[in-house]
């Protein structure tokens, strides 16, 4: 018996209203936790690309933004054992149902069921139900998630170091690790060294990788993929030279588009070892296409992999992910550029994604 329902909470939460045009911030009224949820009291959350691509390509508005996200159990729903009110949680934009085929059989990461709250749990002020990003909407002060989306953390973990491990680490480093299993030795390139891309080459580097090219135009971000572990660098213009010359004219065994741009991907197939993988981590717009050709990818074994949140299992992962954290060999911190406060959200969204993380703390 969790004891008297908890009322709805008040906060303000930044909410696409019209595909195309910037966000902005709006009152919430958001409800209480149903059974299996339990409500967050945000205390960070990151400004992921999918953030700001949901602008672009939302599937529903309105909108609340934000899935990349830490906090504190306010309060939980019926018949949720656990986590426990107070406890700090990261939260999973995507979380396996841990019931259905797949996730009996050890799959997760294609579960068909994934975990969703019972209903609408935001609301406009004049009583409009508002829809939530990823299944989370984590710019607002509180969020309803399912309970075993609510992964608990050390409670020292800081907040702005933990948020960012529920998507760009976890996408990242799951990327090559469980989407790719990545082995000691194998060759790695990455294209894009943003958030994500530069835990691609962070979770290269745990694998024992080698070399390990990550290819973008923005020098600062080349800089950052040496500081994180890459072999080598290269613009894009002369990616194929850089990787012929650090892999024998061979090729590299795993390819990771994570910028979600067709002709990237070209490049980055043309650049594959025999039996090499393209992994496609970045999100395309919705109508992109693909061209490649199939006898020359059939002659040479390849393949090409989707990637979705680096086939991560959060109850399993993430707390692997902080440990790495905490021990500095995923060096986290470095990437988080600024920290603001929720009001300075939308300016944010206005400005041009360098890569490096924003993060948003939440007064307390
Ligand atoms: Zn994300
Ligand atoms: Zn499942």
């Amino acid at each position: 018996v969790q004891g008297s329902e908890p009322a709805n909470q008040r906060c303000t939460g930044l909410v696409l209203e019209r595909r195309g045009e910037p966000p902005r911030l709006m009152p919430l009224v958001v409800g209480p936790p149903g059974a299996g949820e339990v409500r967050v009291r945000m205390t960070a959350a990151g400004v992921c690309h999918t953030d700001l691509t949901a602008v672009r390509d939302a599937r529903s508005v309105p909108l609340l933004l934000g899935h990349e996200g830490t906090g504190i159990v306010e309060s939980t729903g019926p018949d949720v054992t656990e986590p426990v009110t107070g406890t700090p949680v990261v939260l999973a934009w995507r979380s396996p149902c841990r019931t259905c085929s797949r996730c009996r059989a050890g799959r997760g990461e294609y579960c068909d069921v994934g975990l969703r709250v019972g209903g609408p749990r935001v609301h406009s002020d004049d009583g409009r139900a508002v829809d939530v990003l990823l299944d989370t909407g984590c710019f607002a002060a509180y969020v309803v998630v399912p309970a075993k989306a609510a992964i608990p953390i050390e409670r020292d973990t800081p907040p702005e170091v933990a948020a960012v491990v529920g998507c760009a680490v976890a996408t990242g480093v799951g990327a090559v690790l469980w989407t790719a299993r990545v082995a000691s030795g194998e060759s790695v390139a990455v294209w894009g060294a943003g958030g994500v891309g530069l835990n691609v080459v962070a979770g290269a580097r745990i694998a024992g990788a080698t070399p390990i090219v990550a290819v973008d135009p923005l020098p600062a971000r080349r800089q950052d993929a040496l500081d994180w572990g890459a072999t080598h660098v290269a613009t894009p213009a002369v990616a194929g030279e850089v990787i012929a010359e650090a892999t024998a004219g061979v090729g590299v065994d795993h390819a990771f588009e994570v910028v979600g741009a067709p002709e990237v991907m070209a490049q980055a197939l043309a650049a594959l070892a025999r039996g090499g993988e393209l992994v496609l981590v970045g999100a395309a717009p919705r109508d992109a296409e693909l061209t490649f050709h199939p006898r020359a990818f059939m002659s040479s074994q390849h393949r090409i992999v989707g990637c979705i949140y680096g086939s991560v299992h959060p109850a399993r992962d993430f707390p692997t992910l902080l440990e790495w954290v905490a021990v500095g060999t995923l060096p986290v911190r470095r990437q988080i550029a600024n920290t603001i406060g929720l009001s300075e959200l939308p300016a944010a969204f206005a400005r041009p994604s360098t890569g490096e993380r924003t993060v948003v703390l939440f007064a307390p």
